[in-house]
């Protein structure tokens, strides 16, 4: 296989509601104190999106969305690693490392300067940390009261945050580029339908791509 060209792929992820990746407490100082930490940059402490949690997500979706995709559901629900759908030549042949190349790089989506001031401004303000958090009830199914114990504390990425996506998509000889580059844009289409992170169902991880541009790259 001859590569024959990359196209980048990039935009800006707007947050229209609280973004919530997980990540773990260590090494990241907490003062709110909320059990549920978001993923954090280890020196800066700055929340962003892993290139792998926005790989996995789209692609997830255009597997669910074989009528696009051409995706075999499996049985045991693990990811299309049949080597012929769309999506096996974009994110590589689950299981088969030689059947299909991963032509899809996906960058660590770092937050923009403009956010990265906002989030910084509120973190002297108003003593956050980068984050909101945010709390949520379990309501008593007797009394339809919510009930104290059942509290649990969230952090999550305010909504208004942005992030940059940074794609690059590796071409080789004889690939069909629109179609591939069409695919692409199709899962971002269906991200935004649906949302990143966790809690979907809650509210959480509703985004907007903006400003996305497709431009080929010189290979040298
Ligand atoms: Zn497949």
């Amino acid at each position: 296989m001859k590569l024959s060209k990359f196209v980048s792929i990039t935009g800006t992820i707007h947050c229209k509601t609280g973004l919530r990746i997980g990540g773990t407490k260590e090494g990241v100082p907490d003062p709110g104190g909320s059990e549920n930490t978001v993923i954090r940059h280890p020196i800066t402490s700055l929340p962003y999106i892993p290139g792998s949690s926005l790989k996995g997500k789209i692609r997830s979706l255009l597997e669910m969305h074989s009528s696009i995709s051409g995706a075999e559901i499996a049985a045991d629900g693990k990811p299309c690693g049949c080597g012929n759908c769309w999506v096996c030549k974009i994110f590589g042949s689950h299981g088969m490392k030689n059947k299909e190349i991963t032509r899809l790089v996906v960058r660590d989506g770092s937050l923009t300067k403009r956010s990265e001031l906002e989030l910084r401004t509120a973190q002297e303000e108003k003593g956050l940390n980068f984050v909101e958090i945010k709390s949520e009830n379990i309501i008593n199914r007797k009394t339809g009261v919510a009930a104290n114990k059942g509290l649990r504390t969230q952090e999550r990425v305010p909504a208004g945050s942005e992030f940059n996506m940074n794609m690059v998509l590796k071409l080789f000889e004889g690939d069909d580029e629109e179609k591939l580059i069409d695919i692409v844009k199709k899962g971002l289409d269906l991200l935004q339908k649906d949302y990143l992170g966790s809690s979907g169902s809650r509210g959480y991880g509703q985004v907007e791509i903006k400003d996305l541009k497709v431009e080929e790259l010189p290979i040298n």
